[in-house]
């Protein structure tokens, strides 16, 4: 069946306001940066939510954690930026602990939506098989339930007023169905990443760009161009009791 013709996939090129959920500093740069990099060129205004600033992305061991959180704010700040610039919201949730705080983050993330009013938000696809990090999973599915709640008067009640769900953009999913032509924002993508110096220190840091622009070129093969980033683009049509939609 093809879910398409009866309820197309909306153009993520044509985001006014895009809410830019990301588990962790650096996140949004790994799995969209060359692409969100493009939204702000066009005019689009970006607003990230890192809800949590990443206090244990780190091997040391020690009480290094408060620095570390401080430091990978100022990195995530620089990275956006060096992608166009855009406001950045900081929550203080614990770094690896979201499920624990499940219920207090859902309606944080429901608030924030119905505040910003996006046309579009992203996050990191939560269904993206063998995704062991419990913090990706749990945003991905909390911003996924914030779009489908947002209309609802009656749920969610204290987290404000209830607005028309926007459309959703999953970055690093296994069954993409929209590529972004990114091959003149990426020099940028390999700069915002660059900037999360505590993360993306030599051998690691090179060798994931090295993998990101393998991949980058592999997806720009299927439309055709020299570099595109792959997303799951939905509506909340998409997101409540419909078996079609994981190869829509
Ligand atoms: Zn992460």
């Amino acid at each position: 069946m093809d879910l398409s013709a009866i309820l197309p996939i909306p153009d993520l090129m044509k985001a006014k306001r895009l809410l830019a959920f990301s588990p962790h500093p650096d996140d949004n740069e790994v799995g969209a940066g060359g692409t969100i990099a493009r939204l702000i060129n066009e005019g689009c205004e970006v607003i990230y939510v890192v809800a949590t600033v990443g206090q244990a992305g780190t091997e040391e061991t020690g009480d290094a954690s408060k620095e570390l959180g401080n430091l990978r704010k100022q990195e995530q700040e620089q990275a956006l930026k060096i992608l166009g610039g855009g406001e950045v919201i900081f929550w203080p949730y614990p770094d690896t602990m979201l499920r624990v705080h499940e219920s207090a983050l859902q309606t944080d993330v429901l608030r924030v939506i119905r505040e910003y009013r996006p046309d579009f938000v992203m996050a990191p696809d939560p269904w993206l098989p063998y995704e062991a990090h419990p913090d990706h999973r749990v945003l991905g599915h909390a911003v996924a339930t914030g779009v489908i709640m947002a209309p609802f008067s009656l749920a969610f009640q204290q987290a404000g007023t209830p607005i028309s769900s926007p459309n959703i953009a999953f970055y690093g999913s296994a069954w993409p169905n929209t590529y972004i032509d990114v091959s003149g924002t990426f020099d940028r993508k390999l700069a915002a990443l660059e900037a999360h110096k505590s993360q993306f220190a030599p051998p690691g840091g090179p060798q994931l760009m090295m993998y990101l622009t393998l991949h980058a070129q592999e997806y720009g093969k299927k439309i055709g161009v020299e570099k595109a980033e792959p997303f799951k683009v939905m509506t909340h049509h998409h997101l409540h009791f419909n078996a079609y939609a994981w190869q829509s």
